[in-house]
């Protein structure tokens, strides 16, 4: 197994059955050997530098059904809410004076914000913070929807296809939605020049060891910027209130193989890894993660965007968030930087 790892440090592709072993078969004695090779891949391109993203949850109406999430259609316990333009660029303002460089904008398929409100508000921000990178991930859209965001100064864009495989996507969501249309929309926003963010869910339900195998095999193929992947966690308003949650063995796991696949990208070490350990984030970043989103979101709404349950950081304020952040990665050698934390050499790479 470890002659495996060995390859890919050496930058030689696996096959999906060999990428399987791996996955089916790793320890705690491999996981460190895997984490050894990844941190020096990550501190060749990233140093110890943590970027860090002001994620702005804005909304958590959304027209979609996807069975594992909090904030499902159908889900009529969701308290809904929507942040206004002026909420919006309130929070920027705080996360600017915080040092923030990047701002996320996330949020349900909510068709309340449209076109035409999107780039009023993506103008405003470009215009009220030149020096700083903004990331939409609002779902899948056209191409003139992706194209009039993009021409309002949108840089960036997170769309998770969930898994690589068909089939299993059809057993995550309901009839309505195509894998096929979600991988589409990947493909359209890198052609428009957007940096490009996948990701999937690690222990979603019915994901089997072949299927993150070929997560790894799709994103050697589609090479984009971003990698989020996060452990999948119940939420206790949907069909898999009942299903087990991933663990952090095989999430830490798969961020060390994703940072030997792409050495290059940038791999946020998600909130939801930091819900199923406390310690899951720091542990994240000594797997080869390298970014970090803590949210901006005023305190008011962040109980509301519950995508799964136990989520943390719910009840502290953009600052106190930032103050921990930046403790915890001091407390494992690494420093949170005040950069907008582009993807390096991306024409070499990608
Ligand atoms: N609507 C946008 C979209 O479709 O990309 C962005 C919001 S969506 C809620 C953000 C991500 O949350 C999803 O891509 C999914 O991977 C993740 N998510 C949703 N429910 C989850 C759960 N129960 N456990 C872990 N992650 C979850």
């Amino acid at each position: 197994m470890k002659e495996l790892i060995d390859r890919l440090e050496a930058g030689q592709e696996l096959s999906k059955e060999e990428y399987a072993s791996l996955i089916s078969g790793f320890d705690s004695q491999l996981s460190e050997y895997l984490f050894e090779k990844s941190c020096r891949l990550r501190q060749k391109f990233y140093r110890k530098d943590v970027y860090i993203r002001g994620l702005i949850e804005f909304t958590n109406y959304c027209k979609n059904d996807c069975l594992y999430c909090g904030i499902r259609r159908s889900n009529k316990n969701a308290e809904r809410y929507r942040l206004s333009k002026d909420d919006i660029m309130l929070c920027c303002h705080e996360g600017y004076d915080l040092g923030f460089r990047t701002f996320v904008l996330q949020g349900g398929e909510d068709p309340y914000y449209t076109d035409e409100k999107m780039v009023d508000i993506i103008s405003s921000i470009k215009t009220g913070f030149p020096d700083c990178a903004l990331t939409l991930s609002v779902g899948e859209k056209t191409h003139e929807s992706y194209k009039a965001f993009f021409d309002a100064g949108a840089d960036r864009y997170l769309l998770r296809h969930e898994t690589a495989n068909p089939m299993h996507y059809s057993k995550l969501h309901p009839s309505g939605l195509s894998w096929q249309n979600r991988i589409n929309c990947l493909y359209d926003l890198k052609s428009i020049g957007y940096q490009v963010g996948c990701g999937f869910m690690v222990g979603s339900p019915y994901q089997t060891a072949e299927d993150l195998a070929q997560e790894l095999i799709f994103l050697k193929k589609l090479k984009p910027h971003m990698v989020g992947i996060g452990p999948f966690i119940a939420h206790h308003d949907t069909p898999f209130r009942d299903e087990k949650s991933g663990t952090m063995e095989l999430t830490l796991f798969m961020l060390g193989l994703i940072r030997l696949t792409l050495p290059y990208v940038l791999l946020p070490s998600t909130t939801a890894l930091g819900t199923i350990h406390p310690l899951g984030r720091e542990k994240g970043i000594l797997a080869g993660a390298n970014v970090i989103m803590p949210n901006l979101s005023p305190v008011s709404v962040r109980k509301k965007y519950l995508l799964y349950d136990n989520k943390i950081c719910t009840g502290d304020e953009a600052a106190e968030c930032r103050q921990c952040l930046q403790n915890r990665m001091k407390s494992i050698g690494y420093n949170v930087v005040t950069d907008r934390g582009d993807c390096v050499s991306p024409s070499m790479q990608l």
